[in-house]
């Protein structure tokens, strides 16, 4: 592959980027920096009426936050810009006459509510109205016209739109890197309509004019986008440009295996579908992001990398930079690809371990200092309790989550835990226990794990017996770290409390 590889990541800035979107975007951005090619983010917004506010600014801090950096973008240095559409305007128009001229593409007076009679007309005779070879010269425009009633409508100011004309011809066959050959009979194509009469290209025009002029080689996007996939070769052949290479990415398919993941799922499904969290601008509904749910963009990238493509190996753990070493257009399969949402977690936990004392402290004091407890460790001891849970962490609130016992003494006791663990000898043991604990001036855990070892092998006592009724007093259930550990951060005192509460209670 030569240095002059350059895609681009082309959303139309319609709303939040879904997360398939992203995913989009990631390959885009891993084909290019393998290599040695440019990533271009361009903005496609011809659509006015779908324009949402801050949406294109959502786009560039999701990317932002996955590092994946644009060479050339909207506010980003470029030769080829302007990169947003709307600022292309005057570029389009050119290109459309020039198809008219040529014949490859003609003026369309036709209204709305003509278009809607003839769809409804052909309905009730079973059949589906298309705007192509079969009725053209039946409808209002430049190819049924004449030329003085073409001018007479323009003059009157008639409003009409562009429709390409779909070449006559029987098969089609291109192209595409991930599913090879297609072949399309062009009869069932319609003349797409390509400029509208509100002087705006469509997306099928200025994406083709932009793709070219913007010197893309490669198209890498999303398989809802194959269907146009015809037309735009067929654009390509009547600008006589060389059509750069297509690559339609597989659908992200529901946790179920049914069905798109669509952008309505929200968090409906119970996980965000948005790198970000997004409030819409109208509504003020609010979508959960990544982001905010507190993933980690390593572990984002990394899911989403192994969506529809594979390394061919084992390995499941990439960085950045590993992902784009490893990745191959060509190891992209066709089948959709199941979003797992415990994958997701999975791969969070994996990178949350990579996480400095340092970060974790000052995430988790503020989710401590929301909780009403008695007194604040200091910053050491919130340190030594957080490497003591961050091994089954994937989430700092998990933190808490799993270590509030140690900044609560626990009310109530698990019950199933309490049936599994408190036996008829327990409180004997625990006062036993307390005993050998009075006599301790400094805590610690592992020597105290010692001398209690010793003990209960001495009384032969099962070790378990003593650990899982102790456990049980100190965090009200049969999870948590070592217990020794535990003991050692509560100190003597809090432990002798919780151990005489226990035996009150239970
Ligand atoms: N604007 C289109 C979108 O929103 C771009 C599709 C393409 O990449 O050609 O997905």
């Amino acid at each position: 592959m030569n240095d002059k590889v350059r895609v681009r990541f082309a959303p139309s800035p319609t709303g939040p980027l879904h997360i398939g979107g992203l995913r989009t975007a990631l390959f885009n951005f891993l084909f290019a920096k393998k290599h040695n090619g440019k990533f271009i983010l361009r903005i496609e917004d011809t659509d006015q009426k779908r324009y949402v506010e801050g949406a294109e600014k959502y786009i560039i801090d999701a990317l932002k936050w996955c590092h994946i950096s644009i060479d050339e973008g909207p506010g980003v240095a470029g030769q080829k810009g302007p990169y947003r559409q709307s600022e292309r305007k005057n570029i389009y128009k050119g290109y459309v006459d020039k198809l008219i001229e040529e014949g490859k593409a003609y003026l369309a007076f036709d209204t709305p509510e003509e278009l809607d009679y003839h769809r409804k007309n052909h309905e009730e005779k079973g059949k589906t109205f298309i705007y192509n070879w079969h009725n053209r010269l039946k409808l209002k425009n430049s190819l049924s016209l004449t030329a003085t009633e073409v001018e007479t409508k323009i003059k009157e100011g008639a409003p009409y739109v562009v429709r390409f004309k779909i070449p006559d011809g029987d098969n089609l066959t291109f192209t595409d890197a991930i599913r090879g050959s297609i072949t399309i009979d062009t009869k069932t194509l319609d003349d797409k309509v390509i400029f509208k009469s509100d002087g705006m290209p469509t997306y099928h025009l200025a994406n083709i004019v932009d793709d070219h002029l913007m010197d893309i080689t490669h198209v890498i996007r999303g398989e809802e986008w194959l269907p146009s996939l015809a037309l735009h070769i067929l654009l390509y052949q009547a600008f006589n440009w060389p059509a750069p290479t297509f690559a339609h990415l597989p659908l992200l398919l529901k946790p179920t295996g049914k069905g798109k993941l669509s952008k309505r799922d929200g968090d409906k499904l119970g996980f965000p579908v948005f790198p970000l969290e997004w409030t819409d601008p109208h509504t003020k509904d609010v979508s959960s992001g990544y982001k905010e749910e507190g993933y980690l963009p390593e572990a984002v990238i990394n899911f989403l990398a192994l969506l529809g493509w594979n390394p061919g190996t084992e390995q499941e753990v990439f960085s950045l930079n590993e992902l784009i070493e490893a990745f191959d257009l060509g190891r992209v399969h066709k089948a959709g690809a199941r979003f797992d949402p415990d994958k997701i977690k999975w791969f969070n936990q994996h990178y949350f371990q990579h996480r400095t004392d340092e970060e974790l402290y000052h995430e988790f004091l503020p989710i401590v200092k929301e909780q009403i407890i008695r007194y604040m460790p200091e910053k050491e001891k919130l340190i030594h309790i957080i490497r003591l849970l961050k091994p089954r962490a994937a989430f700092t609130q998990d933190l808490w989550t799993m270590g509030h016992f140690f900044f609560k003494a626990p009310v109530t006791y698990d019950e199933k835990a309490v049936k599994k663990a408190w036996k008829t000898d327990t409180p004997q043991l625990i006062k036993q226990f307390k005993a050998l604990l009075e006599k301790e001036t400094i805590i610690k855990a592992s020597s105290l794990k010692e001398k209690v070892q010793q003990w209960v092998q001495a009384n032969e006592i099962g070790f378990g017996k003593l650990m899982m009724p102790l456990r049980l007093c100190l965090v009200g259930s049969l999870q948590g770290p070592d217990v020794f550990e535990i003991i050692a951060v509560l100190g003597k005192q809090e432990t002798i409390i919780r151990l005489n509460n226990a035996l009150k209670i239970l």
